[in-house]
């Protein structure tokens, strides 16, 4: 067999290599109980107890207080763009959004179905390399959404706007990566499969004074309220998802949460991006104050020489180093789970290439 590869792919992405161990041992034998994890009844006590105890982690890593409910929903991230308008839009009401990249677009697209998507601002005469800043958010609005960090292009939002209105947020690509108040936002979501667990299943954490407001018919899955009435179980939920999140958040929380990790996030991508300035075989794509700590997002000066940058990756066990579609260049995923040692065989496959180019 060969050895695990540096898995740098933006989603799914890498867990740690614990959590693992302890997935393939569930999917034999859950906990001794003679069934697999991924036989066990949603309605049974042992799932029951994994999905309290991992709202609870999410309450307790995140600190938010109690006004709040913790779901874990189908359909991934990409559905929140359509259920972010259907709970908090009134009819012919407007959504305000800041436009950083595809998924903001994506998001766009959504609230544009049901009502008005109102752009406040957009980074996209720039190929999305920075965040705007000096926008104006209508006091009018239903609410306000952003993307935190912007997976396809490598920025990352520090500063969110003091509004009246709902704030929310995607935050599928750093959930979890570094400390906020997020008592600040009053909708968080996030596709599992970056930060969280494992595809198929999106994190959503409302405040629950914010819904109600709407005078739309919402469709029972698509409906946040009754959600959380049915506990996070309208329907059979995503159980193999929500206990790999149950595993990943213990061990984030074992590392001391989000204050732990966050030491070693800015570790990581420190050294990467001081690499990336200093070889001058390479740039970093992103505006430098604006440079996300979870995707890293640089290009190869001479792009003839692709393939031999793209061997000495192969070589290293290198992989999902490649940009998205939309962006080109190269894209290192460095999420929580990601260890500084796969990040040092990066710096060193990139330093190798500077040498044979010498
Ligand atoms: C990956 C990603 C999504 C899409 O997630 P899905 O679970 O595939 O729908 C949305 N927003 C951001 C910021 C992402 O990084």
């Amino acid at each position: 067999m060969k050895e695990k590869k540096h898995n740098f792919c933006a989603g799914p992405s890498t867990l740690p290599q614990e959590v693992f161990e302890q997935l393939s041992k569930a999917v034999i034998n859950y906990n001794d109980t003679g069934l697999s994890i991924l036989e066990t009844s949603h309605r049974s006590d042992s799932f029951l107890e994994i999905l309290h105890k991992t709202q609870d982690l999410v309450k307790d890593l995140l600190q938010i207080s109690d006004d709040y409910s913790v779901l874990f929903l189908h359909g991934g991230a990409s559905l929140e763009f359509l259920l972010v308008p259907y709970n908090l839009m009134k009819i012919g009401g407007t959504g305000a959004y800041l436009d950083t990249g595809r998924w903001s677009s994506k998001a766009i697209h959504e609230a544009n179905i049901l009502g008005n998507a109102k752009i406040v601002a957009s980074s996209k005469d720039k190929n999305y390399n920075y965040i705007p800043t000096n926008y104006h958010v209508p006091t009018d609005a239903d609410y306000f959404h952003c993307t935190t960090n912007n997976t396809i292009y490598g920025t990352q939002i520090n500063e969110f706007p003091d509004i009246e209105i709902p704030l929310v947020a995607d935050m599928s690509s750093d959930i979890f990566s570094r400390q906020m108040d997020f008592n600040k936002f009053d909708l968080i979501y996030a596709g599992a499969q970056k930060n969280v667990g494992t595809a198929g299943c999106a994190l959503v954490v409302v405040k629950n004074s914010i819904l109600g407001k709407t005078d739309r018919k919402i469709p029972t899955l698509l409906d946040y309220q009754k959600h959380i009435d049915n506990g996070s179980l309208s329907n059979t939920p995503t159980v193999f998802a929500i206990y790999t999140a149950y595993l990943n958040l213990t061990w984030l929380k074992n590392k001391g949460g989000i204050q732990g990790i966050e030491v070693e996030n800015n570790r990581k991508a420190s050294f990467l991006y001081e690499e990336i300035d200093r070889n001058p075989f390479f740039e970093g794509t992103a505006r430098t104050e604006d440079r996300s700590k979870m995707n890293v997002t640089f290009n190869l000066k001479n792009t003839d020489k692709e393939n031999l940058f793209q061997e000495l990756c192969d070589d290293a066990g290198i992989s999902g180093i490649v940009g998205h579609r939309s962006a080109g260049g190269y894209r290192a995923s460095i999420y929580n789970a990601m260890p500084f040692e796969s990040i040092e065989i990066l710096v060193d496959t990139l330093r190798k290439f500077e040498k044979k180019l010498n």
